[in-house]
């Protein structure tokens, strides 16, 4: 029932931002789906369904999310599972000792940080963003869970772009998208 009505938000409310940020990307801006209460909480509740069994138990102790979008869904779905939130930031803006992961990016590379206490050795982590585009960010998100000991139970994603395949680089990830475009 939360897919379905989460599926009916996103199609209704995500605008597509043509050349944004720069000339020929199609920019996916959720902040509709963010501003409307049943749309958010359908959306959560999806994201949150990834982190359960069959039963319906939350699997997982930790909630990633990226910065900075992630923030916005990874934290609540946290809160819905039960689990801890960790934040996956950029360069230089977390204030304790990191483990840090370059990836490549269309042009040049960046590198992501978690603190290395934040997973514990044998935690189950989800990874929840909200646009799944090449798939770097969520590659490198992984490797930063392992270099925690952490093992990552999945990766939970709003929209993915299927025309980029960034399943492809993600492995044997499980990717779990509530609508692809
Ligand atoms: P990627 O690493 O290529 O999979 O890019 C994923 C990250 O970039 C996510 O954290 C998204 O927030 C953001 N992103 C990439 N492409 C788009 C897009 N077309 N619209 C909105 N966000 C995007």
């Amino acid at each position: 029932m939360s897919l379905a009505a989460a599926q009916e938000a996103l199609a209704r409310l995500v605008l597509d931002v043509p050349d944004f940020p720069k000339p020929g990307i199609v920019f996916k801006d959720l902040t509709p789906v963010l501003a409307d209460h049943a749309a958010f909480t359908a959306v959560i509740d999806a994201l949150a369904d990834v982190g359960r069994d069959a039963d319906g138990n939350a699997v997982v102790d930790k909630v990633v999310g990226m910065e900075a979008r992630g923030f916005i869904l990874a934290a609540p779905v946290a809160l819905a599972l039960g689990a801890g939130f960790v934040p996956v930031r950029k360069p230089g803006r977390l204030p304790r000792r990191t483990h840090q992961v370059a990836y490549d990016l269309e042009y040049g590379s960046d590198s992501l940080e978690a603190h290395r206490d934040a997973i514990a050795p044998g935690e189950r982590v989800l990874i929840i963003d909200d646009v799944l585009a090449t798939g770097g960010t969520a590659a490198a998100t992984v490797r930063l869970i392992q270099a925690c000991g952490g093992a990552t139970h999945g990766f939970g994603v709003a929209l993915e772009l299927g025309f980029l395949d960034g399943r492809a680089a993600l492995g044997d990830l499980a990717v779990t998208s509530l609508a692809i475009v």
